[in-house]
């Protein structure tokens, strides 16, 4: 990066977007030897926001646990190695320094979905109880560029008690069609029936990340619970839930995490808020010492892991144990780093040799409001990501004019980044893409 600099700053510019710069950057990275571990199917895999891929750790833990199952059968419960009747609370105490948060306020189980039906459904139910917050006020702030299924589940909570989702879902409106204004959130919270904010760590289209402190702040000053949904920035992104108050939160463990398809998710709920009732109770949030008394009275547990509800599924939260482990291992904070200098880099590229071909970012430029991805636009985004993968680099679409591409930094690095620019500028440059069909016209 400390190239001389030439009179009017072209070298180092050039230095950068220089093939030779890629490899010297991949050479001297020192999460380089993580790709290793891991199974990449295709050349350029940069969609592990979407779905990781798998690794040799989260491989052992799964074995594992089907070793465990193989050997152990019904005592796997109690004599597995952790016990699987205690296996959501130990992966929990595994998450805890991932997202900030003390062991016993985090805890897997469920998926993201119904994590938040559980938690919005709560917090509804302890507002109108007076329980928590400083009013019964109970619409739910959200924004229009949202990923669907969490309106889908808040929309449904609202539903089932009795209150009229248009009228108690509020939206904070995206000016550009990207990003969401911080400020835009807090004044929409002046609005006097708001009883939470639940807004995303990152968006999932644009790639933005939010001001989860300034807005966890901002609605504690009036009063209202702040709520996160970090599907797109745990393993990515290092949190602070705790310090910085965030009442509860939710993700999704086969994005950057790399658990696998479908694998189990996570919850933290704030220790302030322990006691209060799970609105989806089951057994398996039951207060763990008297769970198996299989009294007919409801106890939950005093911790995050009263909102697990049935029985945890073993294999899909077995590969998440190794998956954390690598990410440990990496170090969150190293993970950033490369994340941020990869998708800089990204970006840097995209200016410099996609922008006259007709590709902009839509991505925030400055470091500290971005997330692990790049959103590169263009009128032809699906057709050209369709070209990208038949090339073997692995992208995602996202409607209307968004290629997403995740350099994600345990097994990406700079020349996958520099693979992904040079290769649009082809498909574009010789019209390739046109060879595709529309979306929507054939089968997608
Ligand atoms: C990926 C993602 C989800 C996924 O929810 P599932 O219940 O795992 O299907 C939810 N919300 C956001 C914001 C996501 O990015």
């Amino acid at each position: 990066m400390d190239s001389s600099t030439g009179e009017d700053g072209a070298t180092e510019r050039d230095h950068r977007t220089g093939a030779d710069y890629a490899r010297e950057r991949d050479e001297a990275d020192p999460l380089a030897a993580f790709r290793g571990r891991f199974d990449v199917p295709d050349a350029h895999y940069m969609d592990g926001n979407s779905l990781g891929p798998v690794s040799d750790a989260a491989v052992a833990s799964l074995e594992r646990a089907v070793e465990e199952w193989r050997e152990l059968a019904i005592r796997g419960w109690t004599d597995a190695e952790p016990p699987w009747f205690y296996y959501g609370e130990r992966l929990g105490d595994e998450l805890a320094p991932l997202v900030g948060a003390r062991e016993d306020e985090v805890v897997v189980g469920n998926s993201t979905t119904v994590n938040i039906h559980t938690l919005i459904g709560t917090f509804l139910d302890a507002l109108e109880r007076g329980e928590v917050g400083e009013t019964d006020a109970r619409a739910v702030l959200v924004n229009d560029l949202d990923f669907p299924t969490d309106h889908y589940a808040i929309r449904a909570q609202l539903r089932q008690r009795g209150l009229d989702p248009d009228e108690h879902c509020h939206l904070v409106e995206s000016r550009d069609g990207r990003t969401i204004e911080t400020d835009d959130i807090v004044a929409a919270m002046d609005e006097e029936d708001v009883g939470i904010v639940f807004m995303p760590s990152v968006l999932y289209r644009s790639g933005q990340l939010l001001d989860v402190e300034r807005i966890t702040e901002a609605a504690h000053e009036r009063g209202i619970l702040a709520g996160f949904d970090l599907a797109h920035s745990i393993g990515a992104v290092p949190h602070e839930l705790s310090a910085v108050g965030v009442d509860f939160a939710v993700w999704c463990s086969y994005k950057y995490m790399n658990a696998g398809p479908g694998a189990i998710a996570g919850l933290y709920v704030n220790e302030d808020h322990f006691g209060l009732t799970p609105a989806l109770a089951g057994w398996w949030g039951h207060h763990k010492e008297t769970q198996f008394e299989l009294n007919l009275e409801y106890t939950p547990a005093e911790t995050a892991g009263a909102w697990q509800i049935g029985t945890i599924p073993v294999l899909s939260a077995a590969p998440l144990e190794g998956a954390i482990e690598i990410t440990r291992e990496a170090g969150i904070e190293a993970i950033r780093e490369k994340s941020l200098e990869l998708t800089s880099y990204l970006i840097s590229l995209t200016d410099e040799h996609l922008a006259d071909r007709g590709v902009s970012v839509g991505t925030p430029r400055e470091p500290e409001r971005r997330g692990g991805h790049v959103a590169l636009e263009h009128a032809d985004a699906y057709r050209i990501s369709q070209a990208l993968r038949d090339r073997g680099i692995v992208v995602d679409f996202r409607p209307p004019n968004v290629i997403r591409v995740c350099p994600a930094p345990l097994y990406t690095g700079y020349r996958d980044v520099r693979e992904v620019v040079d290769a649009v500028a082809e498909i574009v440059d010789e019209a390739e893409y046109e060879e595709y069909e529309r979306q929507g016209d054939g089968v997608t």
